[in-house]
């Protein structure tokens, strides 16, 4: 059968091409599931898998997507069956093997999730970003943070990682403030449940210290850079950050005070090789009773046609909430 998909093709100078093309099924790899893919979503490693150097994919052509949310279509496995609904994100699935910017994929049966508590659409504002958000709260928790600990920053707060985590922990009754460059964005992070809101830490032109005041019991951080060192500098005592990205910088430009004179720990999370077993367990939780109660308020759709538009606004830092991607059906 024919597939409509957007397809990204390098030329010989390095340029990438977004083109909406219909491919002939024979271009998707093998697997034991067929899916009729009704959502993708904008995340910010789609913009790198699509950006000249980015470090993510691995070859081109290839259709972007690390998220894509549907209906089993067929499946040779019996883990699956015709009807359905899952979401599929993580592994190689949008950089090293075709992703969610399609109307059909086939993927092995291990790397697929069965939903349950939740819709494809659903799914798909989550998406990476917020399976991201949910596994760095889940790390505060293991360990031991607790809402009576104090307050819990959010940096990068209004992105994908940043506003799932600021209604994740506030529905879990934590004291949440949230650190943006968008101070239009006040509204919607008061409505996630920030009970304060600042600006970009660290300030333009303040340095960050060794050891600074200390102001919060723990941290999600997604921007990396001088933003994880001002934090880990900030912590409290035994403070924990959850770090998960790169959105400002990869560099870590801190030293060793806050881990040997305030024992804080700096908890790294990885969505792309979590193992399936786990993957589908917090899905299960997402569905129930970790489920965000303002999906909808910070989700934007958008078309495919748009996908190009959308992924030169997600690079510059410049979206707000989470932007998932109507592939058919919707
Ligand atoms: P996003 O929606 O673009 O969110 C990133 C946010 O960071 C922006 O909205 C912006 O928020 C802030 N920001 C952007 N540029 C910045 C800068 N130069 N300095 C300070 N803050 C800046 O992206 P996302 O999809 O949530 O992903 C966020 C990061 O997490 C990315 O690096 C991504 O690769 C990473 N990630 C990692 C995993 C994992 O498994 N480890 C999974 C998902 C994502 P404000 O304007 O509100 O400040």
């Amino acid at each position: 059968g024919e597939v409509h998909a957007l397809v990204a093709h390098q030329d010989d100078d390095g340029n990438i091409d977004l083109i909406s093309e219909i491919v002939d099924d024979s271009f998707l790899p093998e697997g034991d599931v067929e899916i009729a893919i009704e959502y993708s979503s904008v995340n910010f490693k789609d913009a790198l898998a699509v950006t000249p150097k980015g470090g993510v994919a691995r070859s081109y052509p290839l259709i972007p997507g690390i998220d894509l949310a549907g209906t089993v279509r067929s499946s040779t496995s019996p883990e699956f069956a015709a009807g359905d609904v899952v979401v599929a994100h993580g592994y190689d699935i949008g950089t090293a093997r075709h992703g969610g910017y399609a109307d059909t994929t086939r993927l092995p049966a291990d790397k697929v999730v069965k939903l349950s508590g939740l819709t494809a659409a659903e799914a798909a504002a989550i998406g990476t970003a917020g399976f991201t958000a949910a596994m760095s709260v889940e790390a505060l928790v293991r360990h031991g943070i607790t809402p009576s600990d104090g307050p819990v920053l959010v940096t990068g707060a209004t992105g994908g990682v940043g506003s799932v985590s600021v209604d994740l922990l506030a529905a879990a009754g934590y004291e949440v403030v949230a650190s943006t460059g968008k101070p239009d964005a006040a509204v919607l992070l008061r409505t996630l449940g920030a009970s304060e809101i600042i600006g970009r830490v660290p300030e333009e032109g303040e340095k960050v210290r060794a050891l600074g005041k200390s102001l919060w019991a723990a941290a999600v951080d997604c921007v990396g850079g001088t933003t994880l060192a001002y934090v880990l500098s900030t912590l409290n005592y035994g403070g924990v950050v959850a770090a998960s990205g790169l959105a400002g910088s990869a560099d870590l430009p801190t030293t060793v005070h806050p881990f040997i004179l305030r024992g804080v720990t700096l908890a790294g999370i990885d969505s792309v090789q979590l193992p399936i077993a786990p993957r589908r367990a917090l899905w299960a939780k997402l569905g129930a009773e970790l489920k965000p109660p303002h999906l909808e308020a910070l989700t934007t759709d958008v078309a495919v046609a748009e996908l190009p538009k959308s992924i030169k606004t997600i690079l510059r830092g410049g979206v707000t909430g989470r932007t998932r991607v109507v592939v058919a059906g919707g």
